[in-house]
């Protein structure tokens, strides 16, 4: 039997090598939608960034949907709850900000509400912390990009706040250099909680 070439080359999702043909590895998905393939060494840091292993319980708290707010209460009163999902800017601060950037603030929010955090988080632990930035997109959906930039690799998100699936990586790769320069002003940073932060916050 003649084997054709397989044309689509597999890499593991966390380290980045490229499988070796008929390697084994386990399927995790880092977002709870899409699956990726991740090698024997790597099942670890995968667990370890909240990815969730296929066919493994998909728990409530690593629900796409996961949108966490405060309950009304802690709204009204303006109180705060424990939870990591906090917005990432005080009600008072946040009525200061433009439209535009209030638009950065909500995208930071929705993205240190998401599972997509922890995968950040992860790697940041590993390589320190990252260059990022907040951009928005011209358009009338008020898409945001979220990027994250080590000198070794680099992730991109894109958040659509009133999508279904409001955060999905768009686009990773392995060299700061890559990252179009209009996603290069770093203009945000990781707070001491692995939250995004734009500076328009600060
Ligand atoms: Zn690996």
């Amino acid at each position: 039997m003649r084997v054709t070439k397989a044309t689509v080359i597999r890499e593991c999702a966390v380290c980045e090598r490229t499988l070796l043909q008929g390697e084994v590895t386990v399927r995790f998905s880092p977002d709870g939608v899409e699956f990726v393939d991740v090698c024997p060494l790597c099942q670890e840091a995968a667990l370890d960034y909240g990815w969730v292993r296929e066919g493994g319980p998909m728990s409530r708290a690593l629900s796409p949907h996961q949108r966490r707010k405060r309950p009304r209460w802690a709204q009204l009163l303006g109180v705060g709850t424990e939870d990591v999902a906090q917005p990432v800017v005080p009600e008072p601060v946040l009525r200061r900000l433009s439209d535009s950037e209030a638009a950065l603030v909500e995208a930071a929010d929705l993205f240190n509400a998401s599972l997509f955090r922890r995968t950040i988080e992860g790697v940041a632990r590993a390589l320190g912390e990252p260059f990022v930035s907040v951009v928005p997109l011209s358009g009338v959906n008020g898409e945001v990009v979220l990027t994250f930039a080590w000198e070794i690799t680099w992730y991109q998100y894109r958040v659509t706040p009133e999508a279904s699936q409001p955060i999905r990586l768009a686009d990773r790769g392995a060299d700061i250099s890559e990252i179009e320069p209009v996603f290069q002003e770093w203009n945000a940073e990781l707070d001491d909680q692995g939250r995004v932060v734009p500076s328009v916050a600060t």
